[in-house]
């Protein structure tokens, strides 16, 4: 009996193994509130740390297991997945994508295979149909490898929202708030009213430079003003640290948004070249962030473009 015990355990383990890469990152689930927990990834650019280095999040109800965002590979998923499990079987009911970005979706392959529908904002087809995302799934197969491999794909959404929704699951009362094209193509939170918490999604980054790519900065910069009044006690930013204290938390991104707004309204106004401009403005503020190197320059050069664009 003992022998086939352990010889049971190896097949689960091995054909646990073939389905799922082994991570060497440490995924780990922590309370933060009541039900809620998350998981914190680690602060980098997207292919370090095996990818690991967006949040996600999880709320244990009655009626089952709501998940915010899927974390960056299929194995990072599955870590997810097993840090749930440590804690409930209980059936994973909805995840909830805060917007597709690729490192919060491509982790979603381990929650489809457990039956959980896939909730996204409007703006999810967008990404999921571009050009763009099939070529970046097909890099981040080179510079991910073997997390992300010929086996990982873009799940799809369930359910589409474009507008703010509120319902509960078991004994919790959950708001999503839709924000539209933001930070992505859509944004959407996830409120967690019975535990104070709210799930951000990249609206918000905390201890690193946030990544603008090809946001709407104005709006991202009107929705932080929106998330700032919500009655939240728990805050969990879509990158770094959560906390108990949602104003410290917001501080980041919030400043520097309104930075570039600022100094890239008086450099397009005043028609200065883009290296000109950014050469003569104070980064002193930001360049101790996380990131900095990596991200301000292409942030700044985006922020020049979007307000020649906005400005025109
Ligand atoms: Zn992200």
């Amino acid at each position: 009996m003992k022998i086939l015990i352990i010889l049971c355990g190896c097949l689960i383990m091995s054909l646990h193994a073939e389905e799922y890469e082994q991570i060497s990152v440490d995924v780990r689930a922590n309370n933060i509130s009541g039900n809620s927990y998350y998981i914190s990834g680690y602060s980098g650019s997207a292919t370090e740390f095996e990818g690991f280095i967006s949040n996600a999040g999880f709320v244990i109800t009655s009626d089952g297991v709501l998940v915010f965002d899927a974390l960056g590979s299929p194995p990072l998923g599955n870590a997810l997945l097993g840090e749930i499990r440590k804690l409930t079987d209980k059936p994973i009911r909805i995840v909830i994508v805060s917007h597709y970005h690729a490192d919060h979706i491509y982790g979603l392959q381990a929650f489809k295979d457990e039956g959980a529908e896939i909730w996204a904002p409007k703006g999810a087809w967008d990404y999921i149909d571009s050009e763009l995302s099939e070529n970046l799934l097909e890099s981040r197969r080179e510079s991910l490898y073997p997390w992300v491999n010929e086996e990982t794909h873009i799940v799809r959404p369930n359910r589409i929202f474009d507008k703010d929704y509120k319902f509960s699951l078991g004994e919790h009362e959950f708001s999503i708030n839709y924000f539209g094209k933001v930070h992505s193509d859509g944004d959407m939170s996830l409120l967690n009213i019975t535990d104070g918490v709210i799930y951000s999604g990249d609206i918000i980054f905390e201890g690193r430079i946030p990544f603008v790519g090809d946001a709407d900065l104005v709006e991202w910069a009107i929705t932080i003003d929106k998330v700032r009044k919500m009655p939240v006690k728990y805050f969990v930013p879509g990158h770094g640290k959560a906390s108990n204290k949602p104003n410290e938390t917001m501080d980041l991104t919030y400043r520097y948004l309104n930075y570039l707004l600022d100094k890239f309204t008086v450099a397009v106004e005043e028609m200065q070249e883009f290296d000109d401009a950014y050469d003569s403005i104070d980064w002193s503020e930001f360049e101790k962030n996380n990131a900095f190197e990596i991200a301000n320059r292409k942030n700044a050069f985006a922020a020049y473009l979007y307000l020649e664009k906005i400005l025109d």
